[in-house]
């Protein structure tokens, strides 16, 4: 019995690793920035977008998306 609870939470352990390790991935450093704003089109500033890999919005938007999404982990 303790044998299949062994397994069971070595497996999960096993699965955990995995998940984090795949979030860990370093992609943004690859990603490209838009050029131009994704949501109001203005165009992002080249320092912006090398500071932010990856970036899509100009610093207003991302100010605007991070307050929405602040709101929304309430
Ligand atoms: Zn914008």
């Amino acid at each position: 019995m303790s044998d299949l609870i062994d397994q069971a939470s070595e497996a999960t352990e096993r699965f955990t690793a995995q998940a984090l390790s795949a979030h860990r991935l370093p992609e943004d450093k690859t990603r490209y920035s838009y050029s131009h704003c994704m949501d109001c089109g203005e165009p992002i500033p080249q320092a912006r977008q090398k500071a932010v890999a990856g970036c899509k919005l100009c610093v207003l938007c991302q100010e605007d998306a991070e307050k929405r999404k602040a709101l929304q982990g309430l």
